[in-house]
């Protein structure tokens, strides 16, 4: 179950560099979340100052 992240998403970039896999990316006016390739590890939902990203149901 891949992370995802979310409209609350305000496109600061802390995510990107902490994901141990380069999974995350910049989209059309938030950022998303290669699902193929998380890792799941979580890391990046603690580095979002706006709690944009939780795990996918
Ligand atoms: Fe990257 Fe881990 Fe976040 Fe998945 S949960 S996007 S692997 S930092
Ligand atoms: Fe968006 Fe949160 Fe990532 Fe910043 S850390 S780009 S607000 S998902």
């Amino acid at each position: 179950m891949a992370y995802m992240i979310n409209d609350d998403c305000i496109s600061c970039g802390a995510c990107e560099s902490e994901c141990p896999v380069s999974c995350i990316s910049e989209g059309d006016g938030k950022y998303s979340i290669d699902k193929d390739t998380c890792i799941d590890c979580g890391v990046c939902a603690a580095a979002c100052p706006v709690d944009a990203i939780a795990e996918a149901k």
